[in-house]
């Protein structure tokens, strides 16, 4: 008879699963794991050699919840593949780094995510890598910017934070007739919404802290395209690690299994309160894709299926102290950064989101000193109206 192993060997190895669990779990397992264990050697060094195909071998590499996502987010999307990141910044650079070397030229929207304008200031100029900011809406402009070491043309499909709606297929034309890429940060226009991938875009990003993740309990980025794009992106990820880890998949795979639901309120909330704020003596202006005051909402109600999303912006009239008072004031809505969760959140971007942006690219990015940006949850619409109009009044 074998003798028994020590106390610490059996609390190590006690756990080890011996046998495949045939019946399917209701919810996807998390594989907290850092590493697999291969009974058959040969695999060992053949998973070793593919790293991202055939087999799990190192979370790093690969990671069967972190798949489970990806595959979820590949197929909502309509693309062939998805890389998953620890943020969406990660996914922003794992994006761009493989596409770029030193001597190469980014078109870039003045619309973007205050980090994003951050590593295009900052990140690629040190590494020899120059970018030309432009209006995305004037298709005049965006051929103008380019040059013949533009890589990149970089957009997002409603342009941080004034919010406005960029024409994807066209830009793809665009970027496609010079050799270059189109990369879109679609985190405002989750796939239920819009499919940026089906209109020419090259690489779709998401921040999945954002509507994906849905419940602000999260942090990520997925990046979506074609299997060899991706392909690409994930060798170069492995490299830099900005990974996702498998209980944050999980919280994502979670959010997801809710996010047509939770858009259709989202969007229906959005155009109860944008059009009680047109209304409201208080406010100069609103914009939101879905009011037909809206500069590209022609575009939008052609675009995007189900609504106009989450995000609106409006202008109280008396500048940044009327626009910090509006967020002393607010009792529901919750003066915080980020978006894209259950709960409506309200941000003065001059003073907290973009405070990065000199005052001609707060300009140029449409950012007025009373401006607030709000990314609309799922509560009853009518005690946000109320809210909003206490706050104002
Ligand atoms: C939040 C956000 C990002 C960055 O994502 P993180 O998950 O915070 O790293 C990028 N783009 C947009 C439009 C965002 O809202």
């Amino acid at each position: 008879m074998e003798e028994r192993r020590g106390f610490t060997t059996r609390a190590v190895h006690g756990s080890r699963q011996v046998e495949p669990v045939v019946e399917e779990p209701a919810a996807t397992p998390i594989y907290q794991a850092a590493t697999f264990i291969f009974s058959d050697i040969e695999t060992f060094a053949a998973v070793g050699k593919s790293k991202i195909s055939g087999g799990y071998l190192y979370t790093r590499w690969a990671n069967p919840t972190v798949d489970a996502l990806a595959r979820t987010v590949a197929d909502l999307e309509g693309a062939e593949a998805t890389a998953c990141f620890g943020s969406g910044m990660g996914a922003i650079s794992g994006a761009l780094a493989p596409f770029l070397r030193a001597g190469d030229h980014v078109v870039a929207s003045t619309h973007l995510y205050g980090g994003t304008h951050s590593v295009l200031d900052h990140l690629l100029p040190r590494a020899g890598i120059d970018a030309t900011r432009v209006d995305v809406t004037d298709q005049a402009a965006v051929e103008k910017a380019f040059t013949d070491r533009t890589r990149i043309l970089y957009a997002e499909t409603i342009g941080n934070p004034a919010l406005i709606v960029a024409d994807i297929a066209r830009l793809a034309e665009i970027a496609h007739a010079r050799g270059a890429l189109l990369v879109v940060d679609s985190t405002f226009t989750p796939p239920c919404m819009f499919r940026p991938f089906e209109h020419g875009a090259d690489v779709v990003m998401h921040s999945a802290t954002k509507y994906l993740g849905g419940h602000s309990d999260v942090t990520a980025g997925v990046l979506s395209g074609s299997a060899e794009t991706i392909a690409r992106i994930r060798h170069d990820a492995i490299d830099t690690g900005a990974v996702l880890a498998p209980f944050e998949a999980w919280l994502v795979i979670r959010g997801i299994q809710t996010l047509a639901l939770r858009m259709e309120r989202i969007s229906s909330n959005a155009l109860v309160l944008a059009r009680a704020l047109e209304r409201h003596p208080a406010v100069e202006c609103v914009i939101y894709p879905g009011l037909a005051s809206h500069a590209q909402h022609d575009l939008a109600a052609r675009l995007f299926e189900g609504g106009f999303g989450g995000m609106l912006a409006f202008e109280v009239g008396g500048g940044a102290p009327a626009g910090r008072r509006f967020l002393e004031r607010v009792r529901l809505a919750c003066p915080a950064a980020s978006l894209g969760g259950t709960k409506t959140l309200v941000v003065h971007p001059v003073s907290v989101t973009h405070t990065q942006l000199s005052p001609e690219q707060l300009g140029a990015a449409g950012i007025t000193p009373g401006m607030i940006r709000v990314s609309v949850g799922i509560e009853d619409a009518r005690d946000l109206v109320a809210d909003f109009s206490e706050a104002l009044s």
